[in-house]
C-alpha cells in the first residue's frame, strides 16, 4: 500500500483512487455517519496500517477531508475521540518509523497531528530509543556505492537489515504503540518498510 500518497499516479495509487470512488457516492451525512461508526468500532486497540478496515477508513477520510465533513458537524465526534488541531477531525494518529521528525500523523489530513516534543516525556524516551535503533537499520537500504563496496556482499547486508527491521517493527507494534492507548482511543502504526522490502506479513505480532 506504500504511504498511499494521494497525489501520486503510480499504478497502485490509481487502484486505490478507484477503490475510493465508493465514498464519492455517499452524501455528506452518510459519509459522516459511516466514519463516526467505524471510529467507534476501532476504539480500544492498535491497528496495523495494512488492515483492510484502516485502508477503507483512509479512503473515506480522503473524501471527508476534501468535503470538510468534520467542519460541517453533521454527527457528533465518536465518544472518546478528541478533535485534532490540524483539521478538527477526530484525532486518529498514525505512528511511523519517522516519528521523531514527523510526530504523530493525522489520518484525515495527513499532516502532523501531534509533534513528537508534545508527547509525554515517559512516552518520548522509549519511542526515541526505538527510532534511533531503527534508523541505521533502515539506512542500509539507502547506502551509496561508497558504503556498499567495502561490505563486499551488499545483498547479504540488505537481507540482514530486513530481518532486523522485521524484529524491530514487531517490537514497535507489540510493545511501544499500545502505550499510546493511554492517550488516544485508537492508534494506527505503519507495519512495513518499503525501502527494505519488509511487508506486513513479514511482521508477526
Ligand atoms: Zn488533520
Amino acid at each position: 500500500m506504500g504511504a498511499m500518497s494521494d497525489q501520486s499516479d503510480s499504478p497502485l495509487d490509481l487502484l486505490w483512487q478507484e477503490y475510493g470512488t465508493i465514498f464519492r457516492d455517499f452524501d455528506d451525512l452518510s459519509l459522516a455517519r459511516w466514519m463516526a461508526q467505524t471510529l467507534g468500532q476501532f476504539k480500544g486497540r492498535v491497528w496495523r496500517y495494512s488492515h483492510p478496515l484502516i485502508g477503507a477508513y483512509r479512503l473515506a477520510a480522503i473524501q471527508g477531508h476534501d468535503r470538510q465533513i468534520w467542519l460541517k458537524r453533521l454527527v457528533s465526534s465518536p465518544h472518546g475521540y478528541t478533535e485534532a488541531t490540524c483539521c478538527r477531525a477526530p484525532l486518529l494518529p498514525l505512528l511511523t518509523r519517522d516519528i521523531l521528525e514527523t510526530g504523530l500523523i493525522c489520518q484525515h489530513c495527513s499532516g502532523t497531528a501531534i509533534e513528537f516534543a508534545d508527547l509525554p516525556a515517559e512516552l518520548q524516551a522509549p519511542l526515541k530509543q526505538w527510532a534511533e535503533e531503527y534508523a541505521p537499520v533502515h539506512a542500509v537500504a539507502h547506502w551509496e556505492d561508497n558504503r556498499r563496496k567495502p561490505i563486499g556482499n551488499y545483498d547479504r547486508a540488505f537481507e540482514q537489515a530486513a530481518v532486523a527491521s522485521e524484529k524491530l517493527l514487531g517490537r514497535f507494534g507489540r510493545e511501544l504503540v499500545p502505550k499510546l492507548l493511554e492517550l488516544y482511543p485508537t492508534v494506527v502504526w505503519e507495519d512495513q518498510d518499503e525501502c527494505l522490502e519488509v511487508r506486513p506479513e513479514d511482521i508477526p505480532l
